[in-house]
């Protein structure tokens, strides 16, 4: 679905990215893993629009999308999550949800004023889908609190959750599981695998915890100093001697790739 091809990028004198080329394939999984500094951020910014690459080209369903801004590609389904911005800390988790769709009819002062009946069938369209939202991530009993006030694990829910609010067709994120409690991680994952099975979501998933990406990915790019250094499997990616030596460097990410003793994940159903 998405073809990343030939695609490089420098900062000054500095390589980010050099002449990388892979594909994320629709209904898949892609994990994007590496050492520090090699590069998989920038090249995320470049796919979702919020950096110009210095050469190359990505294509959207055979469909040029190079350089386009991301709301842009938002209109196309491609999604890249971020943090909550720091104002809607001070939104109830419900509201975070309900100003996502855009082109809201409740925007236009107009319509406010001369067509409120049509406003407040869309707001409560949009609560009723916000609350389901809620109700699959385990977040309902949180609906009213204000967003500030979520731990990072829930934030990171909620993060996901917003892009429910979308017609998002693929996903990028960013470290899902960074600061996430172990719990907590549990519910990520399968809300994860709900939007990739059930939804249909694509996803490309940069990640250093190597556990998530063992359980979620199906397909996993490895890029050190700006090149993909190989792809393959979770399984051909572990055997593979250069990867051990581009992690080397990063002596917990490189015990991860061959762990003495996974720890079990906790079991389904559980909450914060
Ligand atoms: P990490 O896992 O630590 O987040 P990464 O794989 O995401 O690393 P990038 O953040 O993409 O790597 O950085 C790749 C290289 O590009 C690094 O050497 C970084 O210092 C450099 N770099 C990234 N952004 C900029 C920028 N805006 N200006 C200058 N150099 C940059």
């Amino acid at each position: 679905m998405i073809v990343i091809d030939d695609i490089s990028k420098r900062f000054g004198g500095i390589s980010a990215v050099d002449h990388c080329s892979f594909r994320i394939e629709t209904g898949r999984i892609t994990g994007l893993i590496g050492p520090n500094g090699a590069g998989k951020t920038t090249l995320f910014n470049i796919i979702a629009g919020f950096i110009r690459p210095s050469g190359g080209r990505i294509w959207l369903d055979g469909e040029d999308i190079t350089g386009l801004p991301p709301h842009h590609l938002f209109r196309r389904g491609l999604v890249r999550t971020f943090q909550i911005p720091r104002e809607f800390g001070r939104m109830t988790v419900l509201e975070n949800l309900m100003v996502v769709p855009p082109n809201q009819i409740g925007e236009n002062l107009f319509a406010t004023w001369f067509g409120w009946r049509r406003v407040q069938r869309q707001e409560r369209n949009l609560q009723a889908r916000a609350e389901e939202v809620l109700e699959r991530l385990n977040l309902i009993h949180l609906r009213d609190q204000l967003a500030i006030t979520l731990s990072g694990g829930q934030k990171k829910l909620l993060e996901l959750g917003r892009t429910l609010m979308t017609d998002a067709r693929v996903i990028l994120l960013d470290e899902p599981g960074a600061g996430v409690n172990r719990t907590l991680l549990a519910d990520l994952m399968r809300f994860i695998e709900y939007l990739n099975r059930e939804r249909g979501c694509t996803f490309c998933i940069i990640e250093h915890d190597l556990d998530l990406v063992t359980r979620l990915c199906d397909h996993v790019v490895v890029m050190a100093a700006g090149k993909v250094l190989t792809q393959g499997s979770m399984e051909e990616i572990k055997q593979n001697p250069a990867v051990r030596e581009a992690y080397l460097g990063s002596v917990a990410l490189a015990d991860s790739l061959n762990p003495p003793q996974p720890s079990p994940l906790p079991s389904e159903g559980s909450l914060s």
